[in-house]
């Protein structure tokens, strides 16, 4: 090979080498270099058996180098590679349609509103997940508002507060300011009084029923032409407190002949007597319903774009009679589907999930079994993992489904390359929901014959991270499914072959081809003495059994990779069994 074809082969392979790191953000290999670059030129495969020693020294330059470098470099050698590169970056990263109109506005500002009512099934990560991804593409913000203005139907659950935002710094997101609209109930009583002046509303003391009639046939009642001045001394009665529940609500003046009798002079304001679960909106009787709440504070707040249910489209209409009055312009509103959830027996709704855990149905709202975020979290699957799965649903009209599986894939992938090796041998299952009829059984089998210890890797991936060092002794456990017929062999992962003479295994003197050419059984197992007591709690109950001694030094939120069982997540240690959660296979 002279001197030029060198020179050349070394600069094809350091922009493939550049490339192919920068792509899958991992070290560049040589096989994966060597085969395009032969195939692309074939004036190389003369030199074929001098390639190899060229292409090596170059690979291991390239992965000595940081992203940054690597950049650099790729950018003087092949800038039109790196525009290839940030070109599918930019494809990859925009998975949600453009917001509509987002030229209009300095700054994308949305927000996610949620009912403290109890913490997120999962569906909900659905807003934070999405408008936090738009904020991130726009260069935006988001605010969360507590919609929290019914005290008796969706009454709030104080705790619930702190643990939504919980959930959403776990999604990976942080909002730029946080309302609570029981905070906020004198904004809306000074709004309702200005509507009041503008002869935009009018207090009603109709029965409801009575007044559903009239409206239903496009008939004003006697209250809409009140005199605007008794209007607002009544709506000041209603805010003292002087008027029971149902005796006197507020009503926008909207148009009562409106073809959509939903829109209809429809209700501002009620009394709602029970008091407020916070103390500092403990004393207010006088409730703004949603859409005058929620419309008043999203022009307050700056909102710029609205994502709400297509269940919610007469919310926007009967707020733009409101946005009229005060000549507002209302927001960009999106429409979205309902997304159902796979792999849960128990309903996607809080008030469901609500009462489960009140019964004691449920173990808490962290249950595997519950369909909410505060389970996934536990279960040891990442925000991320969540997010990327609620950003491919999109923002369609359409109702959409969410396979808990993509989440899966989606959190493997993240916790895979971490996930410490542990042996687990099940024992016995709890099942918890119905028909679930999974058992497990370990056997205690004496071992002869082999060394005193196993030493299989930390991470296959990974012979840096060394070896678990686990103490065999006079016999082990095996899930009674994979003991061999008598006189059959198994390979025990990470130590070695043995023989099963119908009472105890003896060790073979074989190396691991018999796995592959012989069809040997590879399996796992923990020492027959030496080994901690787990609790695997699943979706479908608990297992039971024995993992190796090291699991008992795996920190509490460690995510191990059981062996051929799946991944969980490390729970607790206590002296009589360690708890983990199970993530998922
Ligand atoms: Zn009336």
């Amino acid at each position: 090979m002279d001197d030029e074809i060198r020179e050349r082969v070394r600069r094809e392979a350091e922009v493939a080498a550049l490339f192919n790191a920068l792509k899958h953000d991992s070290d560049a290999q040589v096989g994966a270099i060597m085969g395009p670059m032969m195939g692309e030129n074939p004036e190389f495969r003369e030199h074929g058996d001098e390639i190899p020693g060229v292409v090596s020294p170059v690979i291991a330059d390239v992965n000595g180098m940081d992203r940054e470098e690597k950049r650099e470099r790729l950018g003087e050698l092949a800038p039109e590679r790196l525009e290839e590169l940030d070109a599918e970056d930019e494809e990859d990263d925009q998975v949600l349609p453009d917001l509509p109109n987002a030229e209009a506005y300095d700054e994308i500002r949305m927000r996610c509103a949620p009912n403290p009512n109890g913490p997120w099934h999962i569906g909900h990560s659905r807003m934070p997940a999405v408008i936090g991804t738009y904020a991130e593409e726009y260069d935006g913000e988001f605010i969360v508002r507590f919609d929290d203005t019914d005290p008796e139907t969706k009454r709030p659950l104080l705790w619930a507060y702190d643990e939504i935002l919980d959930e959403i710094g776990y999604l990976g997101f942080e909002p730029a300011d946080v309302y609570r609209a029981s905070d906020r109930l004198d904004v809306y009583y000074e709004h309702a009084r200005q509507l009041i002046g503008m002869g935009g509303a009018y207090t009603c003391s109709c029965p409801a029923g009575e007044f559903s009639e009239l409206k239903n046939g496009g008939e004003a009642c006697p209250h809409r032409e009140k005199d605007p001045a008794v209007v607002a001394e009544e709506f000041d009665a209603m805010v003292d407190g002087d008027y029971n529940s149902g005796e006197m609500v507020l009503r926008v003046k909207t148009d009562i002949e409106h073809k959509n009798p939903a829109l209809r002079d429809w209700v501002a304001f009620r009394i709602i007597e029970t008091p407020h679960p916070r103390e500092e909106a403990a004393a207010y009787r006088c409730w703004p319903m949603l859409d005058f709440q929620s419309g008043v504070d999203d022009h307050l707040t700056g909102v710029t774009h609205i994502i709400r249910g297509i269940d919610l489209q007469d919310s926007a209409k009967r707020q733009r009679f409101l946005y009229d009055y005060f000549g507002w312009e209302y927001p960009e509103v999106l429409h979205w589907g309902h997304v159902q959830l796979d792999a849960y027996d128990v309903k996607m709704s809080t008030s469901t999930i609500k009462e489960l855990v009140a019964s004691g149905e449920l173990d808490g709202w962290d249950d595997p079994r519950a369909p909410t975020v505060m389970s996934v979290k536990r279960r040891g699957i990442r925000g991320e993992a969540v997010v990327d799965a609620m950003t491919e649903l999109g923002t369609s009209s359409s109702d959409v489904d969410l396979a808990m599986s993509s989440v899966y894939a989606n959190n493997r992938e993240l916790v895979d390359d971490e996930a410490p090796r542990q042996f687990l041998v099940r024992d016995g299952f709890e099942a918890r929901g119905e028909g679930d009829d999974e058992s497990y059984e370990a056997v205690e089998v004496p071992i002869d014959g082999g060394p005193d210890e196993a030493t299989p890797q930390v991470h296959p991936d990974h012979p840096d991270r060394g070896d678990r060092e686990i103490p065999v002794g006079d016999s082990v456990l095996v899930e009674v499914t994979d003991l061999p017929a008598e006189g059959d062999r198994v390979w025990l992962k990470g130590y070695g072959p043995v023989r099963y003479d119908g009472e105890r295994f003896e060790c073979l003197d074989a190396d691991i081809n018999i796995v592959r050419e012989e069809g040997v059984d590879v399996v796992h197992w923990v020492p027959g003495d030496d080994n901690v007591g787990v609790r695997l709690r699943t979706m479908d109950g608990d297992a039971t059994g024995y993992a190796e001694p090291g699991f008992a030094d795996q920190s509490a939120d460690t995510v191990v990779q059981f062996v051929r069982i799946g991944f969980a997540r490390v729970d607790s240690h206590s002296p009589d069994e360690s708890v983990a959660y199970y993530t998922h296979p």
